[in-house]
């Protein structure tokens, strides 16, 4: 039997809402999903979860949860609001112990060692989505400690991070998510699948690692990306300014100090964190 029965027989996800009375908190950026064919359409981005361990950021009334346990997902859901966890303990018991459910915030657990290895998948709080996203981008041990991203932002968003050079999403958040990853937007969602619908559309964007081109510190391409982007009107020579070595880097490149960040390609980015070492 490929799903425990209980799981089958759920009740509506607008009942759950009603009985524990869940209305919609906007400051810990609640908008729920109650369409289940659409959730198990986000269930099956990341491909066959048949077994795999899945770590979801905020769970809110279980609906995403309840897709991923039925694709034969492991879960452990990080949520902060405390309002969710009666509902959330009946979905632990209907998974058969394939369900853990953590209260806390997501921005300060200790992911590594609370979760290990997993693909994040997450109708992500709006609030603290971008944050988590450059922390999970971020960091020095590649591959990271999880495995693929499938996570909902604001299509504004979701169209920065998988931007190309020379278009005005083009930025920080692009180079940080396609340097040493591969990202796409898997699927777009109307805000009316969201209740309360929220006033802008979103998309579900999949991120997977890919090898770290050689030579690059972590902290370095952070460090560049901050000082090209947080002027992005000005021209290298000045935006970089900052940044010991970078000029002349931009020289040895034969990248003309004149060009603006949003001219660069991904690869250019590398070969000047490259050059500049872990400085
Ligand atoms: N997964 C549900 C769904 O798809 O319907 C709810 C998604 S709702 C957009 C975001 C959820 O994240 C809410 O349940 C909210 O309480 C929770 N949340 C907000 N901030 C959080 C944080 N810092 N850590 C963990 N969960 C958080």
């Amino acid at each position: 039997m490929t799903h425990p029965e209980p799981l089958l027989h759920l009740p509506p996800l607008r009942e759950v809402i009603a009985a524990h009375g869940l209305s919609a908190s906007k400051a810990l950026g609640q908008n729920f999903i109650l369409d289940e064919q659409l959730l198990g359409r986000i269930a099956k981005v990341p491909g066959s979860l048949k077994g795999e361990r899945v770590y979801e950021v905020g769970p809110g009334p279980g609906g995403l949860t309840r897709a991923l346990l039925r694709a034969g997902a492991e879960v452990v859901a990080v949520e902060r609001d405390r309002r969710c966890l009666v509902p959330l303990g009946a979905l632990c018991e209907a998974s058969g112990g394939r369900l853990r459910v953590i209260e806390g915030d997501a921005l300060e657990i200790d992911e590594a060692t609370r979760i290990g290895p997993a693909h994040i998948v997450a109708n992500l709080p709006y609030n603290v989505g971008t944050a988590l996203l450059v922390r999970w981008l971020g960091g020095e041990a590649w591959p990271p400690w999880w495995r693929s991203l499938t996570l909902m932002f604001q299509l504004e968003v979701a169209e920065r991070i998988v931007a190309a050079p020379n278009s005005g999403a083009y930025g920080r958040l692009a180079v940080l998510a396609q340097w040493r990853s591969a990202a796409r937007i898997a699927m777009k969602v109307h805000r009316s699948a969201f209740v309360p619908p929220p006033k802008v559309m979103s998309a579900v964007v999949h991120i997977t690692p890919a090898p770290a081109p050689d030579g690059v510190a972590p902290a370095m391409m952070e460090r560049l990306t901050a000082a090209a982007f947080g002027q992005r009107r000005k021209m290298l020579r000045r935006s970089l300014q900052p940044v010991p070595g970078a000029l002349d880097a931009l020289a040895r490149l034969g990248i003309d100090s004149a060009r603006r960040a949003e001219t660069l390609a991904v690869s250019d980015f590398i070969a000047i964190a490259r050059l500049l070492g872990s400085a």
